[in-house]
């Protein structure tokens, strides 16, 4: 399987360079609605908002197809500081391998895939729930997406309970592309997050909303510094430009299977009940592709924590043992995300294989 596991002390050295601290931005009391939020980004709140303000509706969670107002690349910007990643923690990161006797951690991640010529979707039941039970999640959002649901963006990223990851700019396959595409495919998530994280802070670099925390600026990183592959395809090149460009490489040992439609909430659960193991990271969707996630999670995560499981974000689940690294990126077997090569280097997209949604990996 390529797999190799690195010894701890170094890597997490390597995670301290890179800067990858949770957020920990605090929000004040006072309630604010969602409205208010979603009408004026941007603008100071007359109230901070509770967690009870961030009800979306359903039609929030729909993907709306043929609108390309987001399509176009962020624009160039100085952005900050990083170093490629080391050796010890190069290549695809599948699981984390926990001291014998530790706690049980696992990492849930949520993709927020956004493709050109869309607007995809914000599943807000996901977060309704994952704020009401206090469940920490790492968040893989595209660039486009971030970009098209700007007032959800500026909420996540000053969640202490989320950690915002990379997912690319708009969800292109990364095998197929070379050079400034592929740059940009990397490199645009995190021209997004910093103009929209420039926008939570004034140019002393403190907090302009005054629903953060005076020093929420040294706790909402500058840069991000997790990468997930869209469809999870990958190949040694596009590895090489992930971690040149500083993030690590997260994939997964445990997928829900949420983008298929016909995967029921029970199943999803049974799928994260039955294979979670200490140190997993799990793979599900919050961008409408996930069908039932929505109502898959209030029956396995209760479950799980029954057996003991805590759930942390992936930075914090990498500092906590070695990561099991391959040299590919795969689904469950090596070379099965391959397929993906020839059914997006077509325009437009065929069909996926029956019972599977084309892009929500
Ligand atoms: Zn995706």
């Amino acid at each position: 399987m390529g797999r190799l596991i690195r010894p701890f002390s170094q890597s997490s050295m390597a995670l301290a360079m890179l800067g990858l601290a949770s957020l920990s931005a605090v929000c004040a009391a006072t309630p604010a609605t969602a409205a208010d939020e979603t009408a004026a980004p941007g603008r100071a709140l007359s109230r901070c908002p509770a967690p009870a303000d961030y009800a979306s509706p359903l039609v929030e969670k729909l993907p709306k197809k043929g609108i390309r107002t987001f399509d176009r690349l962020e624009r160039e910007r100085p952005l900050a500081a990083h170093a490629p990643v080391p050796p010890g923690l190069r290549g695809a990161i599948r699981r984390v391998e926990l001291p014998k006797g530790s706690r049980k951690l696992v990492a849930l991640t949520l993709d927020l895939c956004e493709q050109t010529g869309e607007i995809a979707g914000y599943d807000g039941a996901i977060f309704d729930y994952l704020r009401r039970e206090r469940v920490k999640a790492t968040l893989f959002t595209g660039g486009k997406w971030m970009r098209s649901h700007e007032p959800r963006a500026r909420q996540l990223i000053i969640d202490p309970l989320f950690e915002m990851a990379n997912h690319g700019w708009a969800h292109r396959n990364l095998r197929l592309l070379t050079g400034t595409g592929l740059r940009d495919e990397i490199v645009g998530p995190q021209r997004a997050y910093e103009a929209v994280r420039a926008d939570l802070l004034n140019d002393k670099g403190l907090a302009a909303d005054q629903c953060l925390s005076p020093d929420a600026s040294l706790r909402v990183p500058a840069r991000i510094g997790l990468f997930r592959f869209p469809f999870g395809a990958c190949n040694a090149a596009a590895l090489d430009a992930v971690n040149d460009a500083g993030l690590l490489a997260i994939q997964w040992d445990l997928s829900t299977g949420d983008p298929s439609p016909t995967q029921s909430a029970r199943a999803i659960a049974d799928a994260m009940i039955r294979n979670a193991k200490p140190g997993s990271i799990i793979i599900a969707h919050a961008n409408g592709r996930g069908f039932n996630t929505a109502a898959a999670l209030p029956i396995a995560i209760p479950k799980l924590r029954a057996l003991g499981f805590e759930f942390v974000t992936v930075s914090e689940l990498l500092a906590a043992g070695r990561p099991v690294i391959a040299q590919s990126c795969y689904d469950s077997r090596p070379g099965d995300t391959d397929r993906y090569d020839a059914l997006f280097a077509l325009k437009p997209p065929r069909p996926a294989a029956p019972g599977t949604i084309p892009g929500a990996k």
